[in-house]
């Protein structure tokens, strides 16, 4: 897979060049609507550092890092109330995920049933 290329669209948002409404932010995480939602409530949480993808994010992110990603999603859950009635996360890497941004995001999915896993 390419290497990072820091013109992705969330890099910018991170840059603060185009403007997101910040739902949640920490020294390791972002968290904004995605701008196509998928399900009553759906959010991207973001790790602040440059990483492709999972597979990138695992490979060399700090340990701190990670765990400051995955705190950050659960927070974001708590924080939107999704908590208690239930919530799907989702990653892509890659092209059969068809990932089309290539900095990690962890789409986060709630607010009703969620339905299958998989529509294919
Ligand atoms: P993926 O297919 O996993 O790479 O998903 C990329 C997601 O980013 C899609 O769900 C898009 O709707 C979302 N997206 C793209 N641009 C923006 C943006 N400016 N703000 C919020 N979400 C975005």
């Amino acid at each position: 897979m390419a290497g990072y290329d820091d013109s992705n669209i969330f890099a910018r948002i991170l840059r603060g060049e185009i403007p997101v409404k910040k739902l949640y932010e920490d020294d390791y995480a972002l968290a904004f609507p995605d701008i196509n939602p998928q399900a009553p409530t759906h959010v991207l949480v973001i790790p602040k550092g440059a990483y492709v993808s999972m597979d990138d994010f695992t490979a060399k992110a700090s340990p701190a890092e990670i765990a400051g990603l995955f705190k950050a999603v659960a927070a974001v859950a708590r924080q939107l109330g999704v908590d208690a009635s239930g919530y799907r996360i989702l990653a892509n890497h890659g092209r059969d995920a068809g990932q089309e941004v290539m900095h990690l995001h962890i789409h986060l999915f709630g607010g009703g049933s969620l339905g299958p896993l998989l529509a294919r």
